[in-house]
C-alpha cells in the first residue's frame, strides 16, 4: 500500500516562530505552567486542541465572501438549516457561537437540581453546564474505555447495563435526556459504535427518555464505524452518519470540530417546545435565530464545511495521521492511550511517570516538559482538569487517568511537522524519570485547567 498522503495542497500559509530552550523555560515561568497562559506566538506546534484550529477550504473562504449578512431571514441561514438538517434529520435547527452555548440553552431548560444526566464520558464544557443548572452529569463509560492500554475497536462505547440500572434507580422523570458523545473526547477520542448507539436508543425509549448526540466528531466517529463494524465496510459515511443521527431526538454540536470552521456551534432538536424554548433563550443570550451568535459568512463555512467533512478520502487521512503518531511512540515504547483515537494522540502520564503522583498532576508535569523540549504545545486531560476536593473530607480525589492530549489540528500539519513531535515527545521520554510535579498556586472555582498556575515542586 503506498503512503496516504494529505488529500490538499497548500494555498496560504502562516509563519510559526522558534525559541530556544531557555526561552521556553522563561515563558513556561511567566505562564504559571499552564499551557493556556501561554502564547501562541511563542508555541512551535499547537497541539492544545483540535477546536477551532482547522484550516478552512479555499470553497469555505469563498462562502464567507457569500455571507448573507441580513439581520433576520439571511440566505446563509438557510443553506445552513439545509445542510444541519440534511445530515441530521433533526427539525428544529438552532445556530449558536459554539458547542458550549448550546449545551448551556439546553440544560437550563432540562436541567436543575434533582435531575441526572447520563453519557458515555460528559466533555468538561458540557459537565460545567449541566451542573451549573443544579443537575448530576453522570459517565457511564464501559469497562474497556477505561483501560487504557487495552486495545478495543469501540471504547467509547456507554456501559448498556449501568445505564439500565441507573435509570431504574433514579426513575425516568429524574432523567430529562442520555446523552453520547461521539466520539468520547475525554475518553480518548474513542469511537461509539452503531451497535450501541441503536442499543442506547431502545433503552431511551423503553423509558422514553430522549437520546441525544455530543455530536463535535460525529465524521470521525462515522468513519470508525466504517472500518471496524461489521456490515458498514461498503456502506457510504453520509449514509453512516445519517443512521446514527436517526436515533437521536437531538444533538448538540460545536462546529469548531467536524465542521471544520474556526467558530461556531448549534443545537439540534425535534421537540418543537423545546425548540421555541430554546430560541427564546437564544434570543436573550445568543441573537436571533436565524444567526444565533454567529455572522452569515460563518454559516456559510459551516454550511461548506459540514459537506467538506464527509469526503472519505479527507476521513481515511486524518485517521490515519492520529493513527501515524500513535504508532511510531507505541513502537518507540512510550505509553499512550490505545489504540489511537480519532482526534488526537493521549500519553499515559500515570504510565509515563510513574514516580509522581496523582496530586503533583504528572500530566501538566508532562505538558510543560513537552513544551520545553520542543515547543510543542499540549493539554493535560487528568487530576488538574477533573481532580477535585471531596467537600465532605477535604480529601483530594484524582481523575480516573491522567493523559496528555496532543489534539490535530484538521488540515494544518504536515507529516514532517508530525515526524519532529515524534521526535520530541521520545526525547522527553528518555529523561523522564528525572521529571518533577507540580503543584497549584492559583485556581477558579470551575473549569480551573484554564487558568490555574502551577509552581514545580523542588
Ligand atoms: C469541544 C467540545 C464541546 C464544547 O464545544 P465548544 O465549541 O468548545 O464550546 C462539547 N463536547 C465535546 C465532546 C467537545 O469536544
Amino acid at each position: 500500500m503506498k503512503t496516504i498522503i494529505e488529500p490538499f495542497k497548500i494555498k496560504s500559509v502562516e509563519p510559526i516562530k522558534f525559541t530556544t530552550r531557555e526561552q521556553r523555560e522563561r515563558i513556561l515561568l511567566e505562564a504559571g505552567y499552564n499551557p493556556f497562559l501561554i502564547r501562541a506566538e511563542d508555541v512551535l506546534i499547537d497541539l492544545l486542541t483540535d477546536s477551532g484550529t482547522s484550516a478552512m477550504s479555499a470553497k469555505q473562504w469563498a462562502g464567507m465572501m457569500e455571507g448573507d449578512e441580513s439581520y433576520a431571514g439571511a440566505r446563509s441561514f438557510f443553506r445552513f438549516e439545509t445542510a444541519v438538517k440534511e445530515l441530521t434529520g433533526l427539525r428544529y435547527i438552532i445556530p449558536t457561537h459554539q458547542g458550549r452555548a448550546a449545551e448551556k440553552i439546553l440544560f437550563t431548560l432540562v436541567g436543575g437540581k434533582g435531575k441526572f444526566i447520563p453519557n458515555n464520558t460528559h466533555f468538561d464544557t458540557t459537565r460545567a453546564n449541566v451542573e451549573f443548572s443544579g443537575a448530576v452529569a453522570v459517565d457511564l463509560l464501559n469497562a474497556q474505555g477505561k483501560d487504557p492500554s487495552l486495545i478495543a475497536d469501540f471504547k467509547g462505547n456507554i456501559d448498556l447495563a449501568a445505564l439500565d440500572a441507573f435509570i431504574k434507580d433514579k426513575g425516568r422523570d429524574a432523567i430529562p435526556l442520555i446523552m453520547l458523545t461521539v466520539t468520547n473526547n475525554a475518553g480518548g477520542g474513542q469511537p461509539v459504535s452503531m451497535e450501541n448507539i441503536r442499543a442506547t436508543k431502545a433503552i431511551a425509549v423503553k423509558n422514553k427518555i430522549p437520546l441525544f448526540l455530543d455530536a463535535c466528531r460525529f465524521a470521525e466517529n462515522a468513519f470508525f464505524i466504517k472500518q471496524r463494524e461489521a456490515g458498514y465496510r461498503d456502506v457510504p459515511v453520509r449514509d453512516i452518519v445519517k443512521e446514527m443521527f436517526s436515533y437521536a431526538d437531538g444533538c448538540t454540536m460545536s462546529a469548531k470540530k467536524d465542521a471544520l470552521v474556526n467558530m461556531g456551534g448549534f443545537l439540534a432538536l425535534n421537540d418543537e417546545d423545546l425548540a421555541t424554548r430554546a430560541r427564546n433563550i437564544l434570543i436573550v443570550t445568543e441573537g436571533f435565530p436565524t444567526y444565533g451568535g454567529l455572522a452569515g459568512r460563518d454559516l456559510e463555512a459551516i454550511a461548506q464545511g459540514l459537506e467538506e467533512i464527509l469526503d472519505e478520502h479527507y476521513l481515511t487521512y486524518r485517521l490515519r495521521s492520529v493513527a501515524y503518531l500513535g504508532e511510531k511512540l507505541v513502537a518507540a515504547g512510550v505509553p499512550i492511550l490505545e489504540p489511537p483515537g480519532g482526534h488526537a494522540i493521549y500519553l499515559d502520564a500515570k504510565r509515563l511517570v510513574p514516580h509522581i503522583p496523582p496530586h503533583e498532576f504528572p500530566g501538566q508535569a508532562v505538558v510543560c516538559e513537552l513544551y520545553r523540549t520542543g515547543g510543542i504545545r499540549s493539554v493535560e486531560i487528568g487530576s488538574v482538569m477533573f481532580g477535585r476536593t471531596d467537600a465532605a473530607t477535604g480529601k483530594f480525589v484524582p481523575a480516573q487517568m491522567e493523559l496528555v492530549r496532543l489534539a490535530i489540528p484538521r488540515r494544518v500539519y504536515t507529516q514532517s511537522h508530525i515526524d519532529y513531535v515524534i521526535e520530541c515527545v521520545i526525547e522527553s521520554f528518555q529523561t523522564r524519570s528525572q521529571l518533577k510535579g507540580l503543584s497549584i498556586v492559583s485556581e477558579a472555582p470551575m473549569l480551573r485547567h484554564f487558568t490555574a498556575r502551577f509552581a514545580p515542586l523542588p
